[in-house]
């Protein structure tokens, strides 16, 4: 297994705020397996409790690597499955986590899906307010597609929504796609969240959601999923881009 970054970009700032963690199975045979192949299979023979944690203490050991090489700090994002949420050790594995790699709390942020919170709210609410008084973010992926019932946005003490690639796929031809993305901005932020916009390639996406307000954004379009050496090499290129004197001036 490796683990692959995808940076995501503040869209006021133009700085390099986060990252994406994304499993990544390297086959000798078969090449680089997707996620969407391996993890439902993992998550049925209930190998994604390991393969889960191991990805958390990766995902902490690069991001401190980063910052020993200088880089300013970025939050990085874990993907949590449903079964991993649902598993008695997680608050001791994250804590366990933290402890380990010394990484400070607010630079890490857990991704949990709709449905992983819908099976069992009561639970989820009280496993989310742990997991929020630890100091981790929490980030809903995937908004829209699942549930999304509203009343969960308050309860929750999430930090971040996450609009789902597929509306901003559908952004330029669909007007309905853009009244829902302008919908869940306006609802995330007067929720006191912060949204992020997935799967952006195209500039005419990225325009559209800075000009309505969208905090951050990935995709293609800024960065692939790269793996943990490439990443920071896209950010120390950025940094110095950002720093560097534009040559029209
Ligand atoms: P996700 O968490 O919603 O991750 C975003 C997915 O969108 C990633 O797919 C990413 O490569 C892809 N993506 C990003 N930008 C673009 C773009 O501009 N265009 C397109 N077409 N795609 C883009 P990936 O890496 O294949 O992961 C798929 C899913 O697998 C993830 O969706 C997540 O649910 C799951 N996953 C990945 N890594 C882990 C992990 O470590 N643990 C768990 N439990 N799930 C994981
Ligand atoms: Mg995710
Ligand atoms: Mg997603």
């Amino acid at each position: 297994l490796e683990m692959h970054y995808q940076p995501k970009l503040n869209l006021q700032t133009q700085r390099i705020v986060g990252v994406e963690a994304l499993m990544r199975w390297h086959h000798p045979a078969l090449g680089m397996i997707p996620p969407v192949q391996f993890i439902p299979i993992a998550e049925e023979l209930g190998l994604i409790l390991s393969m889960g944690k191991w990805a958390l203490e990766q995902a902490c050991a690069d991001a401190l690597a980063w910052q020993k090489f200088g880089l300013p700090e970025v939050v990085t994002s874990v993907n949590l499955s449903p079964r991993q949420f649902e598993s008695r050790t997680l608050i001791a594995d994250i804590k366990a986590v933290l402890e380990s790699s010394g990484l400070e709390p607010s630079l890490l942020e857990l991704e949990i899906t709709e449905g992983a919170v819908m099976a069992n709210p009561e639970h989820a609410a009280e496993l989310l307010r742990t997991i929020r008084d630890m100091g981790v973010g929490l980030a809903i992926d995937d908004f829209g597609t699942g549930y999304s019932s509203l009343s969960y946005l308050k309860h929750f003490p999430l930090s971040t929504v996450k609009i789902d690639r597929s509306f901003i796929n559908d952004l330029s031809q669909d007007a309905d796609a853009r009244a829902l993305i302008d919908g869940i901005i306006t609802l995330s932020h007067g929720l006191r969240m912060k949204v992020v916009a997935e799967g952006i390639e195209t500039v005419a996406q990225l325009e559209y959601l800075r000009s309505h307000g969208c905090d951050e954004a990935q995709g293609y379009w800024l960065c692939k999923p790269v793996p943990a050496d490439e990443a920071r090499d896209f950010m120390a290129r950025h940094l110095r881009n950002q720093f560097a004197p534009s040559v029209l001036a």
